[in-house]
């Protein structure tokens, strides 16, 4: 099997590193793109995450940052069909690596998917914390998670889980309390989608081990998530870092 990884810019905001990575990282603000992943190769079409709403939306402008822009082609059905010439209704599996609205806006573009998201995040999203009722548009401040505003077909995870062949996610609580990252075996060896947990280069060390994003709902749990995602020896792909979208896809032919 011949797996391949393609990011798909559908947004940007601008933030600071210090915002994701702690004081000391720097304040100056810097691009922080929206990234979906659509992984090619396998028997069915599978895509990581949906990425924000759209901006002139009432919800995005009430809930969300000021700085999210999304340019008319990175609308997600428009950019997965620039990026890999396949349309949204033949995607068969989405994996949601968790519910804040960056990640899981969109879920009606793809009408045919089955969606695969932690039970413990969906929790989560229902009544979260204060300080994340916004980023999952919960329930508790009088709205509906965009996860939730359509009929679509779930299943709800406990843990670690083989999607396909080659294909599996890993639960590594910390920056939510169900995030998930993807393991895709491919020919170059393991890769492994980060999101939020390892959002920048700058969360990857030099000898491949990773430290946890400091926006994280629990940090100590953040820190055995990433003894967990070292030990894979996996090449890890940032979720909001921009030089991701170097490349077409992944591994780099
Ligand atoms: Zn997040
Ligand atoms: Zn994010």
């Amino acid at each position: 099997m011949n797996l391949r990884i393609f990011p798909i810019k559908v947004g940007n905001e601008l933030w600071s590193k210090s915002y994701l990575n702690g004081p000391g990282a720097g304040d100056t603000p810097i691009d922080i793109p929206h990234i979906i992943f659509y992984i090619d190769g396998a028997d069915k079409k599978v895509l990581v995450d949906t990425g924000g709403g759209d901006p002139a939306s009432a919800d995005m402008i009430k809930f969300h940052s000021k700085t999210y822009t999304r340019k008319p082609e990175e609308e997600p059905t428009i950019a997965l069909k620039m990026a890999t010439g396949v349309s949204s209704e033949e995607i068969d599996i989405v994996i949601l690596t968790h519910l804040h609205w960056d990640h899981a806006c969109n879920c009606h573009l793809f009408p045919n998917a089955e969606f695969y998201v932690q039970m413990t995040e969906v929790i989560d999203s229902i009544n979260p914390v204060p300080r994340f009722a916004k980023t999952y548009q919960s329930f508790n401040i009088g709205t509906v998670p965009p996860w939730a505003q359509q009929p679509l077909k779930w299943n709800f995870l406990y843990g670690d889980t083989e999607i396909l062949p080659g294909i599996k996610v890993l639960l590594i609580p910390g920056h939510s309390a169900g995030i998930q990252g993807v393991a895709v075996t491919t020919n170059d060896g393991l890769y492994f989608l980060g999101s939020d947990a390892y959002p920048l280069y700058d969360n990857i060390n030099e000898d491949g081990s990773v430290l946890p994003s400091m926006l994280s709902l629990n940090l100590e749990a953040a820190f055995h998530s990433s003894w967990k995602v070292s030990k894979l020896g996996a090449k890890i792909i940032p979720g909001h870092d921009i030089a991701v979208l170097d490349h077409k896809f992944y591994p780099v032919a």
